[in-house]
């Protein structure tokens, strides 16, 4: 027991601690989030839903990190995603954040084109189409459709995805209707893409049915059968339909908003409001104790400019590398696994004409370029036929996504980075002259790769995690690239935290 001296000399000791704690950091917060990209944003707008206190610290001077938009001249210049999926979990926010009114769906079924050989070719996604392309061959038509009719499994080793379609499908297929699609959507080389890493479905398909059409067929009618016996609405969902807010698998599924797609991101931060502190770029962060108190920080976090905050928890919402670096000191086995993931450097070109300087119809999505063909051009877009709205009338918006990888173009001049993806386009699409508008990013480091061994890398991750209570990650490397799965990580690394709080 302590003696009256004892207590007062403790409870001076207290007040010190927490004297010193103000003088010298401030605050001590519940929670800091580092990084405002989608799945910061989230995390921060979870853990205030759940009652915690968190502060996001974001590098830049504005939110949104990889979804980013350039508004001009009556022009929507998007930088990151264009006509991107809306799953449940980003519709659920736009409605939290009441931006359905602002929402403009993209329609599903525009065309999609692959060129060949300078020709654009309808995209085939039904076996009939597959049947009339002239993408491929015979040869190649007959492994396609034939696949659920013959029997075979995966090795037991992970494969590339250029070693599956290769085993399955053949080379032609890999060529001209594989790699178009991954170098699209992931900026990935199907050489180095892990099929247990970014395609576990299919692999799970292959080895339990001997086929993936079977398995798919099978997964499809499973989950048709389980919607269907849980059709009768709970009473969370009949009110939920009562207040206009019922979340069905009838969501529109792709879309944009008005104002582009860093609307999402605006409404975010401005619901956070005061709690978010933009160009604080994070230097450092240093664990001080591992346990949780109240009264003590566990985490001391200094951003650029010396600004300091105190903090029961940390989530790290930026990406692996930069993860990486901040985690040296603290959790070098942590650091060392995230370090090894590779990301993708990325070129994105943002072009409008008049109308009239652009022969092709631009009827549908835009088109793919297998790497076969030796454009620069990975994709192209053709954002006012998706969403009028984001052109002014009687001109159009195309944006292109460009090679980055081997370098070349990456580090060319600006004027002859741009102009050379446009002389791609204009070739293909017959334009004459300069585009009347213009914008271009770089990214040295645009997208985490789901690369042979990823998925491994990640369940080590994960462990690693588990060690450190008062510690979350979210981001792109995680559960996949895509805004929803973002989403899902930061509310996941709210989840977890709001467990670590409860002990
Ligand atoms: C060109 C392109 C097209 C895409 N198309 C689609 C699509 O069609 N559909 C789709 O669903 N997804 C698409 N994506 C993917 C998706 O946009 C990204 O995966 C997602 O936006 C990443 O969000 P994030 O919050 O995890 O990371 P980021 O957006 O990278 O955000 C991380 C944030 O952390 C900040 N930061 C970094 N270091 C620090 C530090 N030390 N201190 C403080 N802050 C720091 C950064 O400034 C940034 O704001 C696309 C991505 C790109 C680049």
């Amino acid at each position: 027991m302590l003696s009256h001296r004892g207590v007062a000399a403790s409870g001076a000791f207290a007040l010190l601690s927490i004297w010193y704690n103000l003088q010298v950091v401030g605050h001590i917060y519940k929670t800091v989030v580092i990084g405002a990209g989608i799945s910061g944003l989230a995390c921060a707008f979870r853990l205030r839903q759940l009652g915690i206190q968190a502060v996001l610290l974001e590098a830049s001077g504005r939110a949104g990190g990889m979804v980013s938009t350039v508004r001009r001249n009556g022009f929507v210049f998007e930088a990151g995603p264009q006509c991107p999926r809306f799953p449940a979990a980003v519709w659920n926010l736009v409605r939290e954040l009441n931006l359905e009114r602002e929402f403009v769906a993209g329609d599903p079924k525009a065309k999609r084109y692959i060129l060949r050989d300078g020709r654009l070719h309808l995209a085939p996604f039904s076996p009939g189409g597959l049947l009339a392309t002239r993408l491929v061959g015979p040869q190649s038509k007959y492994r396609l459709l034939s696949e659920a009719l013959r029997n075979s499994h995966p090795p037991s080793e992970e494969e590339s995805l250029a070693e599956f379609v290769e085993r399955k499908f053949g080379a032609e297929v890999l060529d001209y209707l594989a790699d178009p699609f991954i170098s699209t959507v992931f900026f990935g080389d199907a050489h180095k893409m892990g099929m247990e890493s970014a395609f576990p479905a299919l692999v799970e398909w292959e080895r339990s049915r001997g086929s993936v059409v079977r398995g798919a067929l099978s997964a499809y009618k499973s989950k048709r059968d389980a919607g269907k016996s849980s059709h009768l609405p709970s009473q969370r969902d009949s009110n939920a339909k009562h207040r206009g807010l019922y979340v069905t698998d009838a969501l529109p599924s792709l879309g944009s908003f008005r104002g582009g797609m860093a609307t999402l991101a605006e409404k975010l931060a401005e619901k956070l409001g005061e709690d978010v502190h933009f160009g604080a770029q994070v230097e450092s962060i240093v664990a001080t104790r591992a346990g949780n108190s109240a009264s003590e920080a566990a985490w001391q976090i200094r951003a650029s400019g010396g600004q300091e905050f105190s903090a029961e928890a940390v989530v790290l919402a930026v990406p692996a590398y930069a993860a990486a670096s901040l985690l040296q000191q603290n959790a070098p086995h942590l650091s060392r696994l995230l370090a090894a993931i590779e990301y993708a450097p990325m070129g994105i070109v943002s072009s409008a004409y008049d109308r009239k300087q652009v022969r092709h119809a631009l009827n549908g999505f835009g088109f793919m370029v297998p790497r076969r063909e030796g454009l620069h051009t990975v994709c192209t877009f053709w954002n006012s036929s998706l969403f009028p709205a984001h052109a002014p009338q009687g001109t159009v918006l195309m944006t292109s996504f460009v090679r980055g990888a081997g370098g070349g173009l990456m580090s060319a001049p600006y004027d002859v980075f741009a102009e050379t993806v446009e002389a791609e386009n204009a070739k293909v699409l017959e334009i004459s002259g300069a585009p009347i508008e213009r914008t271009l990013w770089r990214y040295p480091r645009a997208l985490p790769q789901y690369n042979v061994g990823h998925a491994h890398r990640v369940s080590e991750i994960r462990e690693a995690l588990n060690e450190l209570p008062g510690l979350g990650l979210a981001g792109n490397y995680l559960m996949g690239r895509s805004i929803g799965d973002c989403a899902e990580s930061g509310f996941q690394a709210a989840e977890k935290l709001r467990g670590h709080m409860r002990n």
